[in-house]
């Protein structure tokens, strides 16, 4: 599996698993592939070029999410993220602090909170991938943090 870098590919949203069997399947390379590259803390099939409504997050535990959908949020925040399919760069986004999700894997409506923001934000971001937004359509208006050029350069000093 090789990580999709052209936005353009990531712009086209997935289509939904037929089953939840077809969804753990893919769940379960996609978490292979995060744990072999320890850097992410989250990954969306499209992302690999496999166009299905599955992602995963592996921040305190790895999970799988088929056929996912965000059916409430509450109190927008500003979060620092980065994007496997675009090594380097980190902007400031716009997201929420406490998301409810509904997935077929999951029998029960997962709420996600301030408790554990990073994977808050990490479930935002994939599900994202699979309507085919990326961290770039939702940066934030109000806050900026250096593009790559302007960080090579803050190393530079150092
Ligand atoms: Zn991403």
């Amino acid at each position: 599996m090789k990580i999709i870098t052209d936005k353009k590919k990531l712009d086209k949203p997935c289509e939904p698993c037929t089953s939840i069997k077809e969804g753990l399947k893919i769940g379960n390379k996609l978490l292979k592939y995060l744990k072999e590259h320890e850097n992410g803390v989250g990954l969306a099939a499209n992302q690999v070029g496999i166009n299905k409504r599955v992602c995963v997050v592996n921040v305190d535990k790895p999970m799988i999410l088929v056929n996912p959908k965000i059916i409430g949020k509450f109190k927008k925040i500003q979060f620092l993220e980065a994007c496997l399919s675009f090594p380097g760069s980190y902007i400031v986004t716009d997201r929420y602090e406490n998301i409810a999700v509904n997935a077929d894997n999951h029998e029960r409506t997962l709420i996600f909170g301030a408790e554990n923001l990073l994977k808050t934000v990490c479930v935002q971001h994939e599900i994202d991938h699979l309507n085919g937004f990326t961290m770039f359509d939702r940066q934030s208006k109000g806050e900026r943090y250096g593009d790559q050029q302007q960080k090579s350069e803050r190393f530079d000093t150092n």
